[in-house]
């Protein structure tokens, strides 16, 4: 989580540091703070509003003096979001300023260390050992204090650092919290994230981890820990700066909303040649794939039900058993993973502490690794045996839309991939469902049409106590990411339900006006939720259902129908998602809430 930027050059550092957290502020957004070195010392400015409050009060960094400096947007994991707590902090001997994201897990022995040497602590982070640890160990060379403190520090840290001592030097290390460098002319950067540097470079290097670098104005220096240097080339970033900004909508999430036909398009077909799938540099052999008897996805969030969604086209096209865990539970269950189980790893950021962690779990067990993620040289990327990438460009509303879709694509494509292989599903069945795959984008268009009428649901209906989404097969898929898209972006309780489970329990919170989003387009099992949903009409409901265009008999028993494009019942994810992602988004604008940036939440969730 939270977002570091830093800057050295031959202009003002602070306008870019504030330009860069405005644009991080997604990763995290409790407090924000600048420091920048000006005449030897360190001035800081920290609020406990967004950025835009500290570029106001700062005439957008203009009246902070000072060409290197360092900034953070936070979502607190160690104190309370208060100015306090706000990063950066500084040594105490106001020498050093830090920021930091991730979790220094040993702070407390370090702090009763320092406590004891005297040092006086300002806030209840964990950064702040950092600070002081780097004064205690300054013998007049940074690299060195930094070098001694870090192998201090256990946990995730990735960490931008300056001195007022050397005003032209800026460092940095990475170590399981991500941080790269971007490379300029006269002027280089550090940020948690491309989004940050575009507008300034495309040049990047993703540091690994437990390097530090050294950063001046014309050079950037990478090194071990153990002061040996590594030589890299910078990679280049193919995002463009309007991919960062919200492009005429009120909201980068409705922004998102409608890039998504263009994020599936983009997401399959450099993957489609002459009528089968294609994966370059795949390291799965056929072989493999021959041996594998178990597939295990594992994931967190809006991804986790992406994979809830493939476990039912794997078992349909594989006949692989297929398991769908949460990363933050496979990794402490003792899973049953061998050589011959495929994991795949869904992330959207390919940052996801709990999801790396279960990679790691998976791997050492012999398991090969696929993962799906979006951001190109990601932890998750560099870690995995293979790595399917979903071109969705970046992602800045911190609810999943286009992510979401672009995952969903490429798991039905690894599954027609796989299913060619292993001979498991017809060549029809794989020409028929690809067709289809090639008409999404059309689909999905179509239904944003959809969207003044559901606008018109969301103003009735936006004050609904709580909200139960059913389904079943993949519609029970939907209605899990459907209900954690409310929930996050509204504040509404929603849940999901299996629709036939409903009646072992939850039925009894069905009261009148009750709302119950009945997703019904699983076309064979229609006369199955028919009953689900006349069982939670007579206990007082008002159901909005979807279904397949032409199909009218549910209109008898749903108070509101939502009617979607025909595809294949495997691809069904991709347009039923389309109208709840815009019913929360509404939902949540009619309730006045701050759709991009919900409370609590941070996107790139890189604590455990
Ligand atoms: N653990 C630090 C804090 O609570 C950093 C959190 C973050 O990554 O924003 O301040």
């Amino acid at each position: 989580m939270c977002g570091i930027v830093g800057f050295v050059g031959n202009k003002k550092a602070a306008p870019v540091l504030l330009e860069g957290l405005q644009r991080l502020e997604y990763r995290g957004y409790d407090s924000a703070g600048i420091a920048v070195i000006k005449n030897g010392s360190i001035e800081i400015k920290k609020t406990i509003e967004r950025i835009s409050a500290l570029k106001e009060a700062t005439d957008n960094g203009q009246t902070v003096d000072g060409e290197i400096g360092i900034g953070h947007t936070r979502w607190a994991t160690h104190g309370a979001p208060c100015k306090r707590n706000a990063h950066p902090h500084m040594g105490f001997k106001s020498r050093f300023a830090v920021v930091h994201n991730g979790i220094i897990e040993n702070y407390i022995e370090l702090k009763d260390e320092l406590v004891a040497l005297g040092v006086n602590f300002k806030s209840e982070t964990d950064t702040e050992v950092v600070a002081h640890l780097m004064e205690l160990y300054y013998e007049g060379d940074v690299f060195n204090a930094l070098a001694k403190t870090i192998s201090r520090l256990k946990g995730s840290y990735s960490l931008g650092i300056i001195c007022r001592e050397h005003p032209e030097t800026l460092y940095a290390v990475r170590h399981f919290s991500p941080l790269i460098v971007g490379v300029g002319v006269g002027n280089n950067y550090i940020a948690s994230d491309v989004t940050a540097l575009v507008s300034h470079t495309k040049n990047v290097l993703y540091l690994e981890d437990g390097e530090i670098a050294v950063i001046t104005a014309n050079k950037v220096d990478l090194f071990t820990a153990d002061g040996e240097k590594k030589e890299r080339e910078p990679s280049f970033v193919s995002w463009s700066i309007d991919a960062a900004e919200k492009g005429g909508y009120d909201h980068f999430m409705m922004k998102e909303i409608k890039e998504q036909p263009d994020v599936i398009a983009k997401t399959f077909e450099p993957r489609i040649k002459d009528g089968k799938v294609f994966f370059e540099g795949l390291n799965l052999t056929d072989e493999k794939l021959k041996s594998i008897n178990k597939i295990i996805i594992t994931a967190c969030g809006s991804a986790y039900h992406t994979g809830v969604v493939a476990k039912y086209v794997f078992e349909e096209l594989l006949r692989i058993p297929t398991e769908v865990d949460l990363a933050s539970e496979f990794r402490y269950r003792n899973p049953i993973v061998d050589e011959h189980t495929l994991v795949i790893i869904i992330s959207q950021s390919g940052e996801t502490a709990d999801t790396l962690a279960a990679l790691r779990e998976a791997k050492n067990r012999g398991a090969h690794i696929l993962s799906i993620v979006n951001v190109v040289g990601s932890s998750i990327a560099k870690a995995s045996d293979d790595v399917i990438y979903t071109w969705a460009g970046p992602e800045i509303a911190v609810a999943t839309t286009k992510a979401y879709s672009a995952q969903l694509i490429v798991l039905y494509l690894f599954g027609l991939y796989a299913a060619e292989r292993l001979g498991s599903a017809s060549s029809d069945t794989i020409t028929a469902i690809l067709s289809e795959i090639k008409q999404l984008p059309e689909k999905v268009k179509k239904l944003f049409e959809m969207e003044e009428s559901i606008k018109k649901i969301a103003k009735k209906h936006h004050r609904m106590g709580s909200v139960f989404f059913i389904g079943r097969n993949i519609d029970y898929g939907v209605a899990m990411e459907g209900s954690l898209k409310l929930k996050e972006i509204s504040y509404i309780n929603s849940e999901a339900y299996a629709a036939g489970e409903l009646k072992h329990g939850t039925i009894s919170l069905i009261e009148e006006g009750r709302m119950v989003i009945a997703l019904s387009a699983y076309d064979s099992l229609q006369d199955k939720m028919m009953s689900n949903i006349k069982e939670v009409k007579s206990r007082g409901a008002f159901v909005l259902a979807t279904a397949t265009e032409g199909n009218k008999a549910i209109e008898k028993e749903a108070d509101q129908v939502l009617y979607l494009p025909k595809t294949h019942p495997l691809l069904l994810a991709s347009v039923e998602v389309i109208p709840l992602q815009m019913l929360s988004y509404y939902i949540a604008l009619y309730n006045g809430c701050d759709i991009d940036k919900p409370r609590n939440l941070a996107k790139s969730v890189t604590v455990e």
